[in-house]
């Protein structure tokens, strides 16, 4: 699909719309239309064959008003500065919402890791963090995992980070194996709290995920996790389709089944029992739910008219531009947005941050259990105050974070 709008062109769309419902003044959206701290960085890796090879990387620190900063790391080949500038936005107000006394920030790197050998990659993680090494620390910017960053890679990362400062430093970095400081649940959060949050929105509407319908645009960490918790709270999983194809049952797809097929070849395509579904099948289907899941700009002015289902849950970061989600809004669609619906993630990089202060560990019931308290009590208040104020979810949610912010500057004395 062509990229119609930046990212970043979209996270200053929905500040300008909110500050304009908000009179927020020029001093605000000064402080909040660029982060604080942007650094871009050359990181020379030596490769198996002996040559040189220069990556770009980047860290962008949005704004700290509310702590130190925090927000992940994509290792991913269009990675772009600009991303890295709306993620950390966007981490600033997913931070601010769910109540976490921190700031937002994002980083990442412009690599596909999969071209790399293991030992290239280890290099690349430890050179970048030599490379952003004087923006990092426990109480300055934690960096966390997000696309093509699972737990090796967030281990690399911080042994390098202890390295460099000869001290243990775990709170460092989130997302690492549970060994080495990592919180129980993290692989999960994200797809679990979208499902809470999607069930506390149906709550609102008087009604359950029991029976629902439910497409999935994207079988990663988030939607494959996702999956399975929509088919634990009853719902049916009947469409889900990743970088290689999709795979469709209207009476509902074995999950279980997917992750091993997955696990085996790398893709969704071919299950068995399944009818084969391209990615725009998939997105204009009818059904009860649906979650895009994989990349931004999924649903755009060409495609938001042919929407079918009846709600749609941003599992990835912004799937949806707002010349979209209003044209869906108009045709009676709810959309949760991705700073409600894909927060839990962020929330338990946070609850890994605490423990490894504490140097003291919860169970995954504890883990879950508190995200659950968090995602819930989220979308109920953004979902009161969007009907009271008769504004969207994103525009509730914009609103109930930018208040915070707002507060946290004035009290400091950078704005008035
Ligand atoms: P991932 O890399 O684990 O999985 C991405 C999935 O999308 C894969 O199944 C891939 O095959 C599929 N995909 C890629 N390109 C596609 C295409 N053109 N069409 C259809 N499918 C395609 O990534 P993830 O961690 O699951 O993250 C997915 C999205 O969710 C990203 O936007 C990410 O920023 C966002 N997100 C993730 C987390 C998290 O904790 N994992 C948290 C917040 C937001």
């Amino acid at each position: 699909m062509t990229k119609e709008i930046t990212a970043y062109e979209v996270a200053l769309q929905e500040l300008h719309h909110v500050a304009e419902l908000m009179h927020l003044n020029d001093e605000v959206i000064g402080y909040l239309s660029t982060p604080q701290r942007i650094l871009t960085v050359s990181i020379p890796v030596r490769m198996d064959n002996g040559s040189l090879k220069f990556f770009t990387g980047y860290r962008a620190q949005h704004n700290s008003a509310l702590g130190p900063v925090k927000g992940g790391t994509r290792f991913h080949k269009d990675e772009t500065l600009d991303d890295v500038k709306a993620l950390s936005f966007w981490m600033t107000i997913k931070n601010a919402l769910s109540n976490i006394p921190a700031g937002g920030a994002k980083g990442g790197i412009e690599v596909d890791p999969a071209t790399l050998s293991k030992t290239e990659l280890e290099r690349l993680c430890r050179a970048y963090v030599k490379a952003v090494f004087p923006m990092l620390g426990p109480k300055v910017d934690i960096p966390g995992p997000d696309v093509g960053t699972p737990q090796q890679v967030m281990a690399w990362l911080m042994d390098e980070y202890e390295n460099l400062s000869q001290r243990h430093e775990p709170a460092t970095f989130a997302g690492k194996p549970p060994i080495l400081g990592g919180s129980l649940g993290r692989d999960r959060a994200t797809g679990r709290g979208l499902v809470y949050s999607v069930a506390e929105a149906l709550r609102k509407m008087d009604t359950t995920l029991e029976g629902k319908t439910v497409a999935i645009q994207g079988f990663g960490n988030l939607g494959s996790h996702a999956a399975t918790f929509f088919t634990e709270a009853g719902a049916k999983v009947i469409a889900i389709v990743d970088v290689k194809g999709g795979a469709y049952n209207p009476k509902g797809i074995d999950v279980q089944a997917a992750f091993r097929q997955v696990t085996d070849t790398g893709s969704i395509a071919g299950l068995t029992n399944t009818d084969a579904i391209g990615n725009q099948e998939l997105l204009e289907m009818k059904c009860d739910i649906l979650v895009p899941a994989a990349l931004q700009n999924q649903i755009t002015e060409t495609n938001a008219t042919r929407i079918q289902a009846r709600f749609v849950a941003e599992g990835a970061n912004g799937p949806v531009t707002p010349a979209a989600e209003k044209i869906m809004i108009d045709n009676g669609i709810f959309v949760l947005p991705d700073i409600v619906a894909n927060s839990g993630g962020a929330i338990v990089a946070y609850f890994e941050l605490v423990q490894d202060l504490q140097s003291y560990f919860w169970t995954e019931g504890e883990v879950f259990q508190r995200l659950e308290k968090i995602m819930v009590n989220t979308c109920s208040n953004v979902y009161e105050i969007s009907k009271t104020k008769n504004v969207t979810m994103r525009t509730a949610a914009w609103m109930t974070a930018l208040n915070k912010i707002i507060l946290a500057m004035q009290l400091r004395g950078w704005i008035r």
